[in-house]
């Protein structure tokens, strides 16, 4: 047959997605291969994305607060940043989860195969490595080859003052004034710790607010927050063009309260992710991929050939970590005979920025645009004690109910840890819970998560104490 080894299931790409439904599939007796281009396992997520970014995010986060402290009585001299020890800090953390990876993978007797695999039949790839090309047989596959960050033809990535989100954590200094295009989610945490860092930062979106995904409430206290942080948020503008001068990256703008012009050290282009479905040869295995480069499949993952299954940010929205490991499951358990299907009701969205934003379920925006009548319970931060502890009273807690049955469609939350809190309401959605289920639900007091469950009160006119 011309292969040099044969697989039960073939997994493409070793990010959340693929490593998850790799180990999946050999737990449940599968002989697995994972092939993955990179020289470690873990995916944009462990090496240039989750796990990086939040590391940096807590330095900055640290940061911030020291400054916050001088208001309440406690000051500290300016913080020396040594970039070079934090750098070795952060790459500490991922070498420590994807060497992880390893030695779960060894475990089950996964092999991992280094190389870029491509289809070269239905039931072959071809990994390339380093010149040498090998065909791997496999009975079934799964493509978890996720996604990279979109380029602007007008910008020139090759000068290396523009930087994508994988540029933008190696760390390799702290510009003077740096330009951050696209107010999304990695957009605005890169910013967050830039800042902090002590760069001047100035941001430039195309729509009316950052994070377009979010309802309006819950960004406004973000944006009022690093309004004052910031040198300048562009709202509704875009940026048309980028000149590389020795003196600096002199960026053209359009629209909004952007000048027309302005000079830059740095530009982080964070204007979205790209699919890698053209990257893979799909027609050689007849997998369909839409002009985007999306591969579609069904609620088992299947493609449109059914010994092929997809997973995680090249199936689509919302490309996330933990979009991609509940689906690695259902792929990996159904190439195992199972009769497994991706149901989950909802997917929270989280920006670690601060405060953090996170939202589950349905939004205001979506509710108003398809016509749906929703009624809310709104409980803000200024009220809860330990928001108040905490020295900060700008959060919010919205949870949206269906007004017929009081059955929770959505929530959501900003404020410090608003990540950590989304989670209740989604197990509330998952559950199908109520609003007196939520609210007579006994939460700790004082914590934030008390929030989740005023807001329910708040919506049944139940509510009393305070603090
Ligand atoms: P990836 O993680 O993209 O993995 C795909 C793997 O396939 C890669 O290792 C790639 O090298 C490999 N590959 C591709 N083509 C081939 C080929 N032909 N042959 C062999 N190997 C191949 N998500 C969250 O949920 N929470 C967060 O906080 C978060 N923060 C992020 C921060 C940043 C800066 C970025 C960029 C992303 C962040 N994400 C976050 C998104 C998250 O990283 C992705 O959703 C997740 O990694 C998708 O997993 P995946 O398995 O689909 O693909």
């Amino acid at each position: 047959s011309g292969e040099d080894s044969r697989a039960e299931v073939l997994v493409i790409g070793a990010g959340p997605g693929g490593y998850t439904a790799a180990f999946r599939a050999a737990d449940l007796g599968k002989k697995v291969v994972l092939v993955e281009r990179w020289p470690t396992l873990g995916g944009v997520c462990l090496n240039v994305g989750c796990i990086p970014s939040k590391a940096l995010l807590h330095a900055a986060k640290v940061i911030d607060e020291t400054h916050a402290m001088a208001a309440h009585g406690i000051s500290f001299t300016a913080p020396q940043i040594d970039i070079d020890k934090l750098r070795e800090w952060k790459d500490g953390v991922v070498k420590r989860l994807t060497g992880g990876l390893v030695g779960l993978a060894k475990q089950r007797k996964v092999t991992v195969v280094t190389g870029t695999a491509r289809f070269v039949s239905p039931h072959q790839v071809e990994v390339e490595h380093e010149g040498k090309k090998t065909v791997i047989g496999f009975d079934q596959a799964i493509i978890a080859a996720g996604s990279e960050p979109i380029q602007m033809p007008f910008i020139p990535h090759d000068d290396p003052r523009v930087i994508d989100s994988t540029g933008a954590l190696e760390l390799d200094g702290i510009p003077g004034r740096m330009l951050v295009i696209g107010g999304g989610i990695i957009g605005l945490e890169m910013a967050t710790v830039y800042h902090a860092l002590g760069a001047k930062v100035t941001i430039v979106e195309l729509m009316d607010q950052i994070i377009p995904g979010a309802d309006k409430d819950l960004v406004t206290p973000l944006m009022k927050r690093i309004q004052k942080q910031y040198e300048a948020i562009h709202l509704k503008a875009k940026v048309t063009n980028v000149e590389a001068t020795p003196e600096g990256l002199k960026v053209t703008f359009e629209g909004g309260t952007a000048p027309p012009t302005d000079t830059f050290d740095k530009i982080l282009v964070s204007v979205g992710r790209r699919p890698n479905g053209k990257l893979i040869a799909a027609e050689a295995a007849g997998v369909v991929v839409d002009e985007r480069g999306f591969v579609p499949v069904d609620r088992q993952m299947r493609t449109n050939v059914p010994h092929i299954f997809a997973i995680g940010d090249i199936v689509g929205q919302p490309m996330l970590a933990h979009k991609a490991t509940h689906e690695a499951k259902v792929a990996a358990e159904t190439a195992s005979g199972k009769n497994s299907f991706f149901d989950a009701k909802v997917i929270p969205s989280v920006a670690y920025t601060d405060p953090e934003v996170a939202w589950v379920g349905l939004t205001e925006n979506e509710a108003k645009a398809k016509g749906i009548k929703v009624g809310k319970g709104v409980f803000p931060w200024a009220a809860s004690g330990r928001s108040l502890a905490l020295g900060r009273d700008e959060g919010l807690t919205k949870v949206l109910f269906d007004e017929a049955t009081d059955r929770i469609l959505g929530c959501g939350i900003v404020g410090p840890s608003a990540g950590d809190l989304i989670a209740e309401a989604a197990l509330a959605i998952e559950m199908g819970a109520d609003a007196e289920d939520i609210g007579l639900t006994i939460h700790p007091h004082p914590t934030l998560s008390e929030t989740v469950g005023l807001a329910a009160e708040a919506f049944e006119g139940t509510i009393t104490d305070l603090y």
